[in-house]
């Protein structure tokens, strides 16, 4: 994987940062799922520049790698399920709560702060996520405020809009500069149902609210973690990858569509060889030497990345996300002016 510094999600944060010298309230609109073709079809009025996410393409690490400008291998949170040193159990990053997962130092909210800026983070469809991952991603917020924006059910569209809108406004009353970094979950709609039209109204009303904001006076930015690729439950494959795992007595991690196997250096490549043969040429089996150029303990040394759209979801899902596929790296940077004009 190439890490390009200048168009990489680890500069997300040196941008966010360089909005702030605006020195005005400074609304972030952290939308999870959206690759870069949605937001440039939903907001044309705006200027939408490419960054390229994080592999792999899960939320717990793009969304960390933003707010911190930190690889994987330094905020250690490189998927899901993962397993925190060697031979310790595995870990599931949504309900994990122990300290193997660092608090960072400084984040876009401490230089927010240097900055003169209040900051809040909107809670909102992380609901029930208190964990450790929450807290590190949340680390030196002054204030966070939990609510559900997409995903509160009784809610249509104009409404969900509406309720983003009336929540966001009500931090913006005070004289110092607001730093308010709010989450939207479209993730889990989208691994349901796609990029449908409710999706594309949301997102196209989101922007028509972007506007009158930054015509208030105030910066907007949109960004997002990953897109989503469409993808379907096979059954052989999951069976396939669970039977070799069975077999070699291995523990698998990862998430969507990357999975991976703890195995030592001595035996990766006869995992290697035993998951290609059984396994369709379009999936990929690849040790992680040869896709980062550090090794990451917590990482299983084999990887079998999804090229296609048959891979192991829930069965549920007819979108997913994990692997490399330009719709899944390929993430918005949206401002409307005057951010670079
Ligand atoms: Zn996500």
């Amino acid at each position: 994987m190439s890490i390009s510094v200048p168009d990489s999600i680890y500069c997300c944060r040196e941008r966010l940062r360089q909005c702030l010298e605006n020195n005005t309230h400074t609304i972030v609109l952290a939308i999870d799922g959206i690759h870069l073709d949605i937001a440039r079809q939903c907001w044309p009025e705006a200027k939408t520049e490419q960054l390229e996410t994080v592999f792999p393409t899960t939320s717990s690490t793009g969304w960390l790698s933003s707010l911190t400008g930190q690889t994987i291998h330094q905020h250690r949170v490189p998927g899901v399920v993962f397993r925190p040193t060697s031979n310790a159990p595995l870990i599931n990053v949504w309900e994990y709560d122990g300290d193997e997962i660092p608090i960072p130092e400084h984040n876009i909210f401490t230089d927010a702060i240097m900055l003169g800026y209040q900051t809040v983070a909107i809670n909102g469809d992380f609901l029930p996520v208190t964990g450790r991952w929450t807290q590190a991603l949340f680390a030196h917020c002054q204030k966070t405020c939990p609510e559900r924006f997409f995903t509160a059910p009784a809610l249509d569209i104009p409404q969900k809009v509406h309720h983003v809108t009336t929540c966001i406004d009500s931090f913006l009353n005070t004289s110092e500069p607001t730093f308010i970094w709010c989450f939207i979950d479209t993730d889990l709609h989208i691994h349901r149902y796609g990029y449908d039209q409710d999706l594309c109204d949301f997102l196209t009303q989101l922007g028509k609210q972007a506007e009158q904001w930054q015509t208030q006076g105030y910066q907007v930015i949109a960004y997002s973690d990953h897109g989503l690729v469409p993808t379907r439950h096979d059954i052989d494959i999951a069976n396939t990858i669970e039977k070799i795992a069975d077999n070699f007595n291995l523990q698998t991690g990862g998430a969507g569509r990357t999975r991976w196997l703890y195995t030592s250096s001595e035996q990766e490549n006869e995992i290697i060889d035993t998951l290609r043969q059984a396994l369709p040429t379009e999936i990929q089996v690849i040790s992680q030497r040869q896709i980062f150029t550090q090794f990451d303990p917590r990482i299983g040394r084999v990887l079998i990345i999804a090229g296609g759209e048959n891979f192991i979801c829930p069965a549920e899902y007819i979108y997913e996300h994990g692997s490399r596929l330009p719709e899944e790296m390929q993430v918005p940077f949206t401002y409307w002016r005057p951010y670079g004009r």
